[in-house]
């Protein structure tokens, strides 16, 4: 069986318009209806919202096994105001594991609560060399020393007030894409690729006339960087869940932004060694070259079901990523061998 082919500037495309629909966790609407609306287009699915504000889109396979489940998050790293400073300036708190000296200098949207979105960039509080000479690389990056500057002329909190601006809204970073010579360059790359990649495995699928062999439904995650993401929302009946995700690259890891990964263990331990087997032998069967790694400091939506009470078993796939939670990149290659290897999960009975 040969697989589907896969349309790379589409799934590019996709990409890079989802990367550009800010998401921090806790403020996913928009991403999702981004999404839902994608899907919408292939009349095989049954669309609904989890009341947590997942997506969940159900495929009816050609025969009546047992389903299976495949999910990815749409929810990235960001910040929310924590503090409306005297100097009219933001104090963040962090959402997720941002890293703080990765958002230095980027520009940022403040979203209010009542829809409006105010500009700004995440600056250290003493971030000019000519008055702080030194101090500005010695500084140690925290919360306190940082502080969102905003393109407006406030001065005070009360300025900063009449933006319509106050504790807890939500702060997006640019993401900063670009695409050059087959290289996907981005923050949020974690896990918007991956949402791309189950989006074109669907589509690839449904151009070529194709079906999953067993029932499937594929959850859009909207908590994942929090840790409980796909705890809620996979249907009882999946037997199966396939975690689609970034894979970890550094020292001492084999992924490479080339491939596609299987993680085999990870901060919560091993995945299920029977359902990662059986993707090893899908993916040689398909000719997809992949790499088996162990990610030292990382943990996945699969896990997050796990732990609340999940009777399924867990595996974790996704393409290579640099620089994961800084300023991530990709390559085309690994998006694709992704795509191709959850279509041969889908196809498989
Ligand atoms: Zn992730």
């Amino acid at each position: 069986m040969t697989l589907p082919n896969i349309d790379t500037s589409d799934l590019t495309k996709f990409l890079i318009d989802l990367l550009n629909v800010p998401s921090p966790t806790g403020f996913t609407e928009d991403a999702i209806t981004f999404v839902e609306k994608e899907l919408s287009q292939f009349n095989q699915l049954e669309l609904s919202r989890t009341r947590k504000g997942a997506l969940v889109a159900k495929w009816v396979g050609k025969n009546d096994a047992e389903p299976v489940a495949l999910t990815a998050h749409v929810d990235t790293l960001g910040a929310m105001v924590k503090d409306i400073k005297p100097n009219g300036r933001l104090q963040l708190t962090r959402i997720g594991g941002l890293v703080l000296n990765g958002v230095e200098t980027e520009g940022c949207w403040v979203h209010t609560s009542k829809g409006e979105k105010i500009r700004g960039s995440y600056m250290l509080n003493k971030s000019a060399a000519h008055v702080y000479s030194t101090k500005v690389s010695e500084t140690k990056r925290d919360e306190k020393a940082m502080e969102v500057r905003l393109d407006a002329r406030v001065s005070n909190p009360q300025g900063t007030r009449e933006l319509g601006i106050e504790v807890g809204d939500f702060v997006s970073f640019d993401p900063r894409v670009e695409a050059t010579n087959g290289f996907i360059r981005s923050r949020h790359l974690d896990d918007k690729a991956c949402v791309a990649n189950i989006v074109s495995a669907i589509k690839s699928l449904t151009e070529a006339g194709q079906s999953p062999a067993r029932s499937v439904y594929f959850h859009i995650s909207n908590y994942e960087e929090v840790g409980h993401g796909a705890s809620a929302g996979i249907p009882p009946e999946v037997h199966e869940l396939v975690t689609v995700d970034m894979a970890a690259i550094g020292k001492g890891q084999s992924s490479d932004e080339y491939h596609t990964t299987i993680c085999v263990k990870d901060s919560g331990g091993p995945y299920h060694h029977g359902l990662s087997n059986k993707l090893r032998a899908l993916a040689e069967a398909n000719g997809i070259d992949y790499k088996v790694d162990i990610y030292p400091f990382y943990g996945s939506d699969g896990e997050a079901f796990w732990r609340a009470g999940g009777d399924v078993s867990v595996a974790l796939i996704g393409p290579g990523v640099d620089a994961s939670h800084n300023y991530e990149r990709t390559h085309i290659d690994a998006l694709t061998a992704t795509t191709n290897w959850i279509m041969a999960y889908l196809l498989s009975d």
